[in-house]
């Protein structure tokens, strides 16, 4: 299920406030003593830790609301449970959580949940404070509208609690929206490859009915090849210029008696630093332009099975220090799980493919592809060049038709495959029909005698060559036709 949160603003008069601020100071205060007792006795069962505590804190703050004790507890649980997995994989170096702020839960009981869910325009809402019931006025804005609208639509649905929480001295609230996942009709088919500078699209526009296909104007049944251009590579980079500088600048005032240095990387200054230059942010803000990119008209979207931690595996044989650093932060799964949310939101469907061999044959022939002196580019013994990302993409496209499962991407596999068991079976995401046009545009694809040249971003001799640089640097939407086919040198 999918899930956005909208944060609305409260209208707070100086004595709601001071309410909130109490409610907040007492679920706090239980969430930190909780959770202090759960990762010093290691204790991370739910119900123990009710046990424990619940009849002390309903002692303690008699006119608190029973539902927000349960609710601190049971949060104070789940960041105990997070503390200690992450100390176990030795990812942190504080003995205790620190709990600086918390998000006050209200279920359903603690707030007017029926009343606001059966309003067409909810303006207010009541919640639970100490013993009494609060009318509260929301400064509503056009994102909380959209979303309503999707209620009152059924296209979403209001989660039943609802959070409060403080930033900077202002009080919101938190909605949380599950979204319905919408039902098109796929207009697009979009293969798309993740590089360290790059985001590779395929893409092929499928005609309306299928009966169109035999007739279909060839041009457009062609794959449009083109790059997306994220820069992730060159932000890592700049960034680690940036880091290395305010290490030095930083070290003269963190030298030990010794003459050695504290690992300036650990301290608060440097977090500090790192903090205000939001490189997070930044990458975020790409990852969800590409994404929004990627799915602005309900398609089936093709992307590579990246398993569980894509960059391990690309970087096991590259030596370079600072290019493993560049495909670490690389965003690969942030960037996978946005398309995923995207899609899910837009009425697109994500089909993954095996990654093997998508850059290491030739779409067009089949055969396998050589090594050229640029890491972008590779050669096709049958005459021509090759972008590496192109082949990628078109390859995948191949991998959801019936034919190349014997032929080409897959040949050579160790491992035998009994293809009679696949005949005639199509996968559940993609219907047949779709399969078939698919299978005919890029029949056309390797039928064209342009094709070859599409395929070619660019002349090897005037890249600028970076050997395994790993991402088309400067090409957006570089297309040309006709000049690159080449005969062997
Ligand atoms: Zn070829």
């Amino acid at each position: 299920m999918l899930c956005r949160a909208v944060a609305v603003e409260l209208e707070v008069t100086r004595e709601l406030n001071r309410l909130l601020y109490s409610v907040e100071s007492a679920y706090l205060g239980i969430v930190r003593e909780v959770v202090a007792y759960a990762v010093k006795h290691n204790v991370t069962n739910a119900t123990q830790l009710h046990g424990l505590f619940y009849s002390k804190y309903r002692l303690e703050y008699p006119s608190l609301n029973s539902q927000l004790v349960i609710q601190a507890i049971r949060q104070a649980v789940q960041i105990a449970k997070s503390f200690i997995a992450r100390r176990r994989k030795g990812l942190v170096n504080k003995p205790y959580p620190e709990v600086k702020a918390v998000s006050i839960r209200f279920v359903v009981t603690t707030w007017s949940y029926e009343e606001f869910v059966k309003s067409i325009a909810p303006v207010r809402l009541e919640l639970s404070l100490l013993g009494v019931r609060r009318v509260v006025w929301l400064r509503l804005h056009k994102r909380f509208w959209l979303y309503w609208w999707r209620v009152l639509t059924g296209e979403a649905e209001l989660a039943s609690t609802l959070m409060i929480k403080r930033r900077l001295n202002r009080w919101y609230a938190v909605f949380i929206f599950k979204l319905k996942p919408r039902q098109e009709v796929p207009q697009r088919v979009v293969a798309f490859d993740i590089n360290e500078n790059t985001v590779a699209v395929g893409r092929i526009n499928l005609a309306s009915t299928v009966g169109m296909v035999a007739d279909w104007n060839r041009q457009y049944m062609v794959p449009e090849l083109y790059a997306i251009k994220t820069d992730f590579g060159k932000l890592a980079k700049r960034y680690e210029r940036i880091r290395n500088t305010i290490i030095k600048r930083l070290k003269p005032g963190f030298a030990l008696p010794s003459g050695n240095y504290v690992n300036v990387a650990n301290t608060r200054e440097f977090r500090k630093h790192m903090k205000r230059l939001r490189e997070e942010d930044r990458k975020l803000g790409r990852v969800r332009q590409v994404a929004s990119e990627l799915t602005k008209t309900p398609a089936i979207i093709i992307t590579e099975d990246l398993g569980k931690n894509p960059q391990e595996s690309m970087i096991e044989d590259i030596g370079k220090d600072e290019l493993r650093h560049r495909i670490k932060q690389t965003p690969f799964k942030a960037l996978e799980k946005a398309v995923g949310d995207k899609a899910l939101e837009r009425g697109s469907k994500i089909f993954r493919v095996s990654s093997y061999r998508n850059s290491r044959v030739c779409p067009v022939h089949f055969v396998r592809l050589e090594e050229t002196n640029d890491w972008h580019t590779l050669y096709c013994p049958l005459g021509h060049y090759v972008d590496r990302d192109y082949a990628s993409v078109i390859n995948m496209n191949w991998k959801l038709t019936p034919e190349p499962w014997t032929k080409g991407v897959w040949w050579n596999l160790r491992k035998k495959i009994d293809w009679k068991e696949y005949e005639g079976k199509s996968n559940p995401i993609i219907p047949y029909e779709i399969v078939k046009y698919i299978h005919a545009a890029l029949k056309t694809f390797m039928a064209s005698k342009e094709s070859p040249a599409v395929l070619a971003r660019g002349c090897p001799m005037n890249h600028h060559r970076i050997q395994n640089e790993g991402g088309g640097e400067e090409t957006t939407h570089a297309l040309q036709g006709g000049e690159e086919v080449r005969s062997a040198q």
